[in-house]
């Protein structure tokens, strides 16, 4: 029997898998798709989650791959102001003043290559989970691969397949919560940004024409996300994307699109991330707008809790109490930090906070922020906010 069966080859299943691995837990990870999913979804990754990539040992290799950045800015569309800030003020404070900018799929490949050099790991791309039930002692899951469907045993099994979570479902868990009346649009794009006037990471503030432009290789390739009316056809987003582009795009206009990808945007979060031996991480567990890039820092940080706790379980005989703590303290964080922040974030940049005073409220938090170190320390530590300590010091204290 497996230790750990993890579902969901995204960047949270493929971490946590790497953690539970790396603890010597005999570990198999299941991918519906052929291959890990490249669509153009996370590509910042906070200073806060820099700790945990290190302790999986994947952050220099994430920083080679990728680039670190740390300086921002919010642009407001109407005006021209430039309210730009750095991540200096955080060198007291970790041995990593910095964020990552790198694809989630690469952050995600670079687990699956440690996992295929290691005997107790297994990694099955093609193999989607269709079924599961749980006793005492185990889980079987129904898996549907190239060879067939299989039942497979684990101890425990984690959900990390995402929003559409199969696992979620199976074990007729609701997902609460709300569903925007807007789109997303992501696109990867070749355009001098930089030559436009545009900082490497800069969230243009409109209630038009707002977006999150972002610099995501060191080979002059751009995210750029904008919002449209979610009832438009979802069919012709691309005959739509011309106009966006002349709204955003400055000086130069020339771009060549590399790919543009819609999405649907909710605030949700399961009803409870525990039943029995099964447990939820990541998006299949709780779902953000990305506006401020808290979807995935909540999920990285639902695997660095999730992995030392259910290997806490496994090989030290840690109280199973342990995973409660887990399921409730990232349930509470997400609800009450993420999902939060990330609708203010999206109001204030693709509503401009509804215009007038409300927007100078906003703007001037932001000013604040440049002007004042021990107030931009305060925002900046945010997403260090996002984090659940070590469980296992916290249960047994
Ligand atoms: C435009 C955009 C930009 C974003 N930017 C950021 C950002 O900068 N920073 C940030 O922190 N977050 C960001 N996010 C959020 C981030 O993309 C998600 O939080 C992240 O994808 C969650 O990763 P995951 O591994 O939990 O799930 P996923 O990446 O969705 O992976 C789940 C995997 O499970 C697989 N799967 C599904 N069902 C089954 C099944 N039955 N059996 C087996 N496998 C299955 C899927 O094929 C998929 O590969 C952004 C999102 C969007 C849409």
């Amino acid at each position: 029997m497996l230790d750990v069966l993890v579902v969901g080859g995204g960047p949270t299943g493929f971490l946590t898998a790497l953690g539970l691995a790396q603890a010597g837990l005999a570990v198999r990870l299941t991918e519906a798709e052929a291959g890990i999913n490249d669509s153009p979804r996370a590509c910042v990754y906070h200073w806060s989650v820099l700790d945990g990539l290190e302790a999986l040992g994947v952050r220099t290799e994430a920083e080679r791959i990728g680039f670190t950045k740390q300086d921002y800015c919010w642009l407001v569309r109407e005006t021209g102001e430039q309210i730009a800030y750095d991540l200096s003020v955080l060198a007291a404070h970790t041995a990593f003043p910095h964020n990552i900018h790198l694809g989630q799929d690469r952050l995600a490949d670079i687990a699956r290559r440690r996992l295929a050099a290691m005997d107790n790991a297994t990694v099955s791309f093609g193999t989607k989970l269709v079924g599961l039930s749980q006793d005492e002692d185990g889980v079987t899951a129904q898996l549907d691969g190239p060879d067939g469907r299989e039942a497979v045993r684990a101890r425990w099994l984690v959900g990390a397949d995402g929003a559409s979570s199969s696992v979620r479902k199976a074990l007729g868990l609701d997902f609460p919560g709300t569903t925007w009346n807007e789109r997303f649009v992501a696109t990867n794009v070749w355009h001098d940004f930089e030559a436009a006037g545009y900082a490497l990471s800069t969230m243009v503030i409109d209630a038009r024409h707002g977006a999150v432009i972002v610099k995501i290789d060191t080979g002059g390739l751009w995210r750029c996300t904008y919002m449209e009316d979610a009832a438009l056809p979802e069919t012709s987003v691309l005959d739509r994307l011309p106009a966006a582009y002349e709204a955003l795009l400055t000086g130069d206009k020339a771009y060549r699109l590399e790919r543009a990808a819609p999405y649907k945007m909710h605030q949700r979060c399961a009803e409870r991330l525990r039943v029995g031996r099964v447990l939820l991480a990541g998006d299949a567990a709780h779902v953000t707008n990305p506006t401020g890039g808290f979807g995935l820092t909540t999920g990285l940080f639902d695997c660095f809790a999730l992995y030392p706790a259910l290997t806490a379980v496994l090989l030290d005989g840690a109280d199973e109490a342990l995973l409660d703590l887990y399921a409730s303290e990232r349930r509470r964080i997400f609800l009450e930090r993420t999902s939060p922040q990330a609708s203010a974030n999206k109001r204030l940049v693709f509503h401009a906070n509804g215009g007038g005073a409300d927007l100078e409220a906003g703007l001037e938090g932001l000013r604040r922020m440049t002007r004042d170190p021990d107030y931009r320390l305060q925002r900046l530590m945010f997403v260090k906010s996002l984090e659940t300590p070590a469980l296992q010091a916290r249960a047994s204290a």
